[in-house]
C-alpha cells in the first residue's frame, strides 16, 4: 500500500522556478509521465517526467552516469517509444525512479546544472499515447451518470437491477485511443430515425463528450488468476484524463443487445501526462455506499478499500467554438465534477474485471465511465446536460448547443487541491470536431 513519503513533502521546491509556481500543474510533488519529442522533428519518441513547464528527457538523463545505477537501468526501460516496459516492472521501481527524480531535481541538488541539460520545454514538444495499449475496458462508475441516462431511456425503471452489484463495463477499442491535440471527423453510422421505417447511412448529428478518468495498468495478472481487492492498485501505474466521444444517434440504433460499438470507436482522447498513484496519496478519500443501497459483496469489499478507495480529482470540461474563436472569447465552461462521485472504485473495477481470470496486461488501459455528479452543471456529458437533446444551452457567444457543431473544441482538465499540500494537475486535453468527410 502506498503511503505518505518525502516525495510529498509539502515544504520542498525545485531549483526549477516554474515548477514552484503556485499555478503550475507540475510541482516537484506531481513527476508525471509522457511519451514525446520535439514537434515537428523526426527524433524518436521517448519518455519523459514534467516538471514545471518542462519535461526531463528520460532517455537522455539515462544516458548519463548522473544517477545511481539502479536507476540507470530502471531509466533503460524508459529510452523507447512506449512505456510498456517501465509499467510492467512494478510500484518498487516506479517509486525507486520517482525518489531519485524528486531529489535531482530538489532545490540545492547537485544535479542540477546537468539534469538542465536534459530539459526540453513542454511547449516545443508533441506526445504520442505512452503506452501500447492491448485492451480498452470502458466502466460506468457514476451512477448519477447510469440513472440520468437511463431515465432517457426508461423514465419508469431508469436504473437496471445489476447496477449496484457489478462495476458495469464493455470492451472497447484500442487502436482509435488518440493523443490530446489529435482532431477527427464527424463520423458516418446507421441512424434510425423515429419517424422513418428504415434506418439510414450518415453522418451523425449528436455527437456528444464523455468526461472521464483514464486508468493505465502498471503489472499484469497471469490468464487464471484473479487480483484481490487490496492488492489491486499495486496493478494500477497512473491515471489521465479521457475523453470517450460518442455517437448518441448511431449509439441509440447499435446499443442493444451487446452495447455500444461504432458510436465509441471512432475516437477517444487522452491527455498526454499520466499522474502516478504515488503522487496521488495526499489526495485519497474514503469511499462510502449508502446504507440504504446494496453493500458490495465480499470479492469487492474490505476496510481499506472503504477508507481510501476514492481520489479527490476535480474534473471540468470546457468549449470553444468557431465562435469564440474569431471573438477572442476563452473557452467557457460546461461542466465540473469529481472523480469521487464514482459509485465504484479504481481497485474494485480492477477486481472484478480479473474474477474470472481474466488477464489484464502491462499498458491495458480502463475508462471510468461518464464522471457526473448529482448537481446541476456536474453532468459529464451534452445528452444529460440538454436531456437528451431537449434542452439546449447558451452560450456566451449567444449560441446554443444540444449536441455539437463541426468547429467546436472540447477542453477538460483536472486537478487535486488539498490543504496543506501543493496542487497538481493533470494538463489539459483539447480535441476538435472536424466536419465528416
Ligand atoms: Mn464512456
Amino acid at each position: 500500500m502506498l503511503t505518505l513519503n518525502q516525495t510529498h513533502n509539502p515544504n520542498s521546491k525545485s531549483w526549477l522556478a516554474s515548477a514552484n509556481q503556485a499555478n503550475s500543474d507540475f510541482p516537484i510533488q506531481n513527476l508525471p509521465f509522457s511519451v514525446f519529442r520535439r514537434k515537428n522533428s523526426h527524433e524518436l519518441f521517448r519518455a519523459g517526467v514534467a516538471i514545471g513547464d518542462q519535461i526531463i528527457d528520460l532517455k537522455q538523463l539515462g544516458q548519463t552516469t548522473l544517477l545511481s545505477k539502479d536507476i540507470t537501468d530502471i531509466l533503460a526501460t524508459c529510452s523507447g517509444e512506449s512505456l510498456n516496459t517501465f509499467m510492467s516492472m512494478g510500484q518498487p521501481s516506479w517509486s525507486a525512479l520517482r525518489l531519485a527524480l524528486f531529489n535531482a531535481l530538489k532545490e540545492g541538488a547537485a544535479e542540477e546544472s546537468d539534469m538542465r541539460d536534459c530539459l526540453v520545454a513542454q511547449k516545443d514538444a508533441e506526445h504520442k499515447v505512452a503506452a501500447n495499449i492491448g485492451d480498452y475496458t470502458d466502466f460506468y462508475t457514476s451512477i448519477h451518470h447510469a440513472t440520468n441516462i437511463g431515465r432517457l431511456f426508461r423514465p419508469e425503471n431508469p436504473l437496471l437491477p445489476n447496477y449496484q452489484w457489478i462495476p458495469i463495463a464493455y470492451h472497447g477499442r484500442s487502436s482509435s485511443i488518440v493523443i490530446s491535440g489529435e482532431n477527427f471527423r464527424r463520423p458516418h453510422g446507421q441512424i434510425k430515425h423515429p419517424d422513418k421505417e428504415h434506418p439510414t447511412i450518415e453522418p451523425s448529428k449528436r455527437i456528444d463528450y464523455e468526461l472521464e478518468v483514464g486508468i493505465f495498468i502498471g503489472k499484469g495478472n497471469a490468464l487464471g488468476d484473479a487480483i484481490p481487492l487490496d492488492s489491486a492498485e499495486e496493478h494500477i501505474f497512473g491515471l489521465c484524463l479521457l475523453n470517450d466521444w460518442s455517437a448518441r444517434d448511431i449509439q441509440a440504433w447499435e446499443y442493444q443487445p451487446l452495447g455500444p460499438f461504432l458510436s465509441k470507436n471512432f475516437a477517444s482522447v487522452i491527455s498526454p501526462w499520466i499522474v502516478t498513484l504515488e503522487a496521488l496519496v495526499p489526495y485519497r478519500t474514503e469511499w462510502s455506499r449508502s446504507s440504504e443501497d446494496p453493500q458490495p459483496i465480499p470479492y469487492l469489499e474490505s476496510p481499506l478499500n472503504r477508507e481510501q478507495g476514492s481520489i479527490d480529482m476535480q474534473l471540468e470540461v470546457l468549449i470553444e467554438t468557431d465562435l469564440h474563436r474569431q471573438s477572442e472569447l476563452s473557452p467557457e465552461r460546461l461542466c465540473a465534477s469529481n472523480f469521487n462521485h464514482a459509485y465504484w472504485t479504481m481497485s474494485q473495477m480492477v477486481t472484478h474485471h480479473t474474477v474470472n481470470g481474466c488477464n489484464l496486461r502491462s499498458g491495458d488501459f480502463l475508462g471510468s465511465g461518464t464522471m457526473s455528479g448529482d448537481t446541476a452543471g456536474s453532468e459529464g456529458a451534452l445528452i444529460e446536460t440538454t436531456q437528451g437533446g431537449k434542452k439546449p444551452i447558451q452560450l456566451t457567444t449567444g449560441e446554443q448547443r444540444t449536441f455539437l457543431e463541426d468547429g467546436d473544441k472540447i477542453i477538460m482538465r483536472g486537478r487535486c487541491e488539498k490543504e496543506g499540500y501543493p496542487t497538481i494537475g493533470f494538463g489539459e486535453l483539447s480535441s476538435t470536431l472536424l466536419p465528416a468527410k
